[in-house]
């Protein structure tokens, strides 16, 4: 059977198009590379039974209803509002910063207008916010921004705030009243039975054939006629011919503690100044299971290893639009997913961008 789009990469980008464009009657070819479907979303249980994020903890969250209606096609889900705490001194410190921050780091009891009052007497106006110490000098000033931000940023990086563009730290907003989420948005929910089990339904059409373990260059040439829809870094596409972008790698220590039934009080705990390792994740918070012993994650950053991250800042934004020009000329692929189009960009985003990619492949008759 003729093949109409050979997709190279499971993850949301190349399998939320691969359903769109079988839904309406196209047959897809999916490959990815990894073992496995879901990219880094995948999630599987551990040798101790524990459903645990190889690639990292990954909590859903969107406020985009077209994006939450989509995915609830293939899962149900389990509420679920991550908190995080920061380990500053001693002391374990919401993050991001609130009211409840700032009265214990500081000794203080204010209400949250006089929160507001304090900030504006701490802060550092910027104007323009270009970069990331801009962003968080504006907000909270020199003090907090040392204490919560340029160390972490420093491990997660290897870069100074300073160096990166302003939207990495502006993920992370300021509040001074007493909410303690890690997100606001209106829809934060985990998939019920997983990420891999939506991935598995997702792909579970007559017109999509799933191989994995196979990678994009031992079967380019295979599909004559097929439109390509390509995820993995865009540069590499290319053959690094205008050199390498930089991604940010991580490398992931999990662990499982038989004999711990909770190991700490929120599903994350980051660490900004100590150790070299930026964060601390327990999955039974993420997930609600019940176990007698609990499994957890060290992510240590390193430039080295699988590309997670673009890198935002000026210069590998210049170098992304050469690549972004040659895709822009390229004829029968179509670029589209968080390496693909080097974009920082959440879950939820990146199932908007793949819905909007393939309706338009549709002509914009489909999602
Ligand atoms: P990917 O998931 O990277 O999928 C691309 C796929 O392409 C990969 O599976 C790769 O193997 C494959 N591929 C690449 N090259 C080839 C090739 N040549 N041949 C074959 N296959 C190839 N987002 C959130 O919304 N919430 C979170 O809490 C969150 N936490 C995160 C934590 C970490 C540590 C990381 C790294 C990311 C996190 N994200 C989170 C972001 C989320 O992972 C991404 O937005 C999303 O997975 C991107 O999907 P994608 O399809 O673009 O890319
Ligand atoms: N950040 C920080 N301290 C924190 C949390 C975040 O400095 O306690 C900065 C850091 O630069 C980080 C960025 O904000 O890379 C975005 O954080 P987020 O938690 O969104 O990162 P992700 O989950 O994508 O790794």
């Amino acid at each position: 059977m003729k093949t109409d789009y050979l997709i190279v990469g499971a993850g949301y980008a190349g399998s939320v198009c691969a359903r769109v464009l079988a839904d309406a009657g196209k047959t897809v070819h999916l490959i990815d590379k990894r073992p496995h479907i879901g990219g880094n979303a995948y999630d599987q249980r551990d040798a101790h039974g524990v459903l645990i994020h190889p690639y990292g903890p990954h909590i859903f969250h969107t406020n985009a209803k077209k994006v939450f209606e989509f995915l609830s096609r293939f899962t149900t889900w389990r509420f679920y509002e991550h908190r995080v705490l920061a380990k500053v001194g001693e002391q374990l410190l919401p993050i991001p910063i609130n009211r409840t921050t700032i009265n214990q780091l500081y000794g203080l009891s204010l209400t949250e207008d006089e929160v507001q009052g304090y900030l504006e007497t701490v802060r550092e106006p910027r104007d323009p916010l270009q970069t990331s110490e801009d962003v968080v000098l504006n907000s909270v000033g020199p003090d907090l921004c040392d204490k919560f931000f340029r160390g972490y940023t420093k491990k997660q990086w290897g870069l100074d705030l300073s160096q990166l563009s302003a939207g990495v730290a502006a993920r992370i907003p300021t509040r001074s009243n007493d909410d303690d989420r890690y997100f606001g948005d209106s829809f934060q929910f985990m998939p019920a039975e997983g990420y891999t089990r939506m991935f598995e339904r997702l792909l579970d059409h007559p017109g999509i054939t799933v191989r994995t373990g196979v990678d994009f260059k031992e079967v380019r040439d295979q599909f004559p006629g097929a439109h390509i829809i390509y995820t993995g870094p865009i540069d590499a596409y290319f053959d690094h011919c205008h050199g390498a972008l930089p991604y940010r790698s991580l490398s992931f220590a999990h662990e499982h503690l038989p004999d711990t039934a909770q190991f700490q009080q929120v599903g994350t705990v980051n660490y900004p100044n100590d150790h070299e390792f930026t964060r601390i994740t327990e999955f039974k918070h993420l997930t609600g299971e019940t176990h007698a012993g609990t499994s957890i994650v060290r992510e240590y950053p390193q430039a080295e290893g699988d590309p997670y991250y673009p890198v935002p800042r000026p210069e590998n934004e210049a170098l992304f639009k050469k690549y972004e020009a040659m895709a822009e000329q390229a004829r029968g692929v179509t670029f589209v997913g968080r390496l693909a189009q080097y974009r920082y960009y959440n879950m939820d985003q990146i199932v908007a961008a793949a819905l909007k990619t393939a309706q338009d492949l549709l002509g914009g008759a489909a999602a």
